[in-house]
C-alpha cells in the first residue's frame, strides 16, 4: 500500500511565485483561464502553456474549438467534468469524458476539432501544452485516448493520487516521455493531508490549485493559483491540504532550446514557423471535417 501522506522529502521547494492567471476566450468563444502563458514558457519549459476552464453556462462552452492546425509541440487534455468530442486529419476520432485525458502529438502538423458532447452542466478540465524536442517536432502525428479508469491511480490515508505521466511513489503513469520526463499528477488531499513527490532538482515544476487551498513551504496557494516552484535545490516538494484541496502537479525536465510560437505553430526559429504557415495554406496538414450533430 502506498501511503502517499507518510512519504516525505526531507525539505520542500519554496514557492517561487504565484500566479493567478489572466481570463481569456479561445476557440469560438470559450472563456478560460491563461495560467501558463507566454511570458512562462522559458521560466516552465518544456511547458508552452496551461489553460484551465470551469464553466456551468453553456454561452461560454459551447462553441468549442472547431478546426485548428498545431505543429511542433503535444497536447494534454485533462477532463474533470464534461464531455469533448475530438476529431482530427489524421483520421483519428475520440470522446473524451470527466476523468479521462486525451494526448495528442501534433509533430508535424494536423487539423483538428475539439468539440463540447453537451449542451449543458459544468465543463470543468486543463489543456496542457508540452513542447517537443528539435529533432521530433517533425515526427508523425498521434492521437491517444485515455479514459478515466485507464489512468493509474494509487491512495494512501485519505489521498488519491491520479498519475496521467511520469512515475509517483513507484506509480507508473499512463504516458512516459523520454526527452522531457513529463511528470503530471491529479492530486486528491482531503483536509489536513500531506503529499511529497520527489523531482529532479533541474526540472522546472509548478501546481496548479483547483480546489480548496493549499500549503507549500509555508505558502498559501489558494483556489485556481499556480505556485511555481523554485529550482532550489531541494529534493522534491511538499503539499498539505487546508481543506478538501485538489491540485495539478506538473514538471518536466526543460529542453533548453529556443522557442518560436506563432498561435499554434510553436517551432524553433522564424524560418520553421514561415514554413509551418506556408504548409499549412498549401492544405499539407489535410482537413478535418466537422462532426454533424
Ligand atoms: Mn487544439
Amino acid at each position: 500500500m502506498n501511503d502517499a501522506s507518510t512519504r516525505s522529502v526531507t525539505h520542500s521547494r519554496a514557492v517561487e511565485r504565484l500566479v493567478r492567471g489572466v481570463q481569456t476566450s479561445d476557440g469560438a468563444g470559450v472563456r478560460l483561464t491563461r495560467v501558463l502563458g507566454r511570458e512562462l514558457q522559458r521560466r516552465l519549459d518544456p511547458f508552452l502553456m496551461l489553460d484551465a476552464f470551469r464553466n456551468d453556462n453553456p454561452d461560454d462552452y459551447i462553441g468549442g474549438f472547431p478546426d485548428h492546425p498545431h505543429r511542433g509541440f503535444e497536447t494534454v487534455t485533462y477532463m474533470i467534468a464534461g464531455r469533448m468530442r475530438h476529431n482530427d486529419s489524421a483520421g483519428n476520432e475520440g470522446l473524451l469524458e470527466s476523468g479521462g485525458a486525451q494526448w495528442m502529438t501534433a509533430g508535424s502538423g494536423l487539423v483538428h476539432s475539439e468539440l463540447p458532447e453537451q449542451v449543458e452542466g459544468l465543463m470543468e478540465g486543463f489543456q496542457l501544452w508540452l513542447n517537443l524536442p528539435a529533432q521530433r517536432k517533425m515526427t508523425p502525428p498521434s492521437y491517444r485516448d485515455i479514459p478515466a479508469g485507464a489512468i493509474p491511480e494509487y491512495a494512501g490515508a485519505g489521498v488519491r493520487v491520479r498519475v496521467l505521466a511520469g512515475e509517483s511513489h513507484g506509480v507508473a503513469g499512463a504516458v512516459a516521455r523520454p526527452d522531457t520526463e513529463p511528470l503530471i499528477l491529479d492530486l486528491h488531499l482531503p483536509a489536513g493531508a500531506r503529499f511529497a513527490q520527489p523531482l529532479p532538482a533541474a526540472h522546472n515544476a509548478f501546481a496548479y490549485t483547483y480546489r480548496g487551498s493549499a500549503r507549500i513551504a509555508g505558502v498559501e496557494v489558494p483556489d485556481r493559483h499556480m505556485a511555481i516552484l523554485a529550482n532550489d535545490g531541494a529534493p522534491g516538494v511538499e503539499i498539505e491540504a487546508g481543506s478538501d484541496t485538489r491540485v495539478l502537479l506538473v514538471a518536466g525536465r526543460p529542453l533548453g532550446e529556443p522557442i518560436a510560437q506563432h498561435g499554434p505553430f510553436v517551432m524553433n526559429t522564424a524560418d520553421e514557423l514561415r514554413q509551418a504557415f506556408a504548409d499549412f495554406q498549401r492544405g499539407d496538414f489535410g482537413r478535418t471535417v466537422l462532426r454533424a450533430s
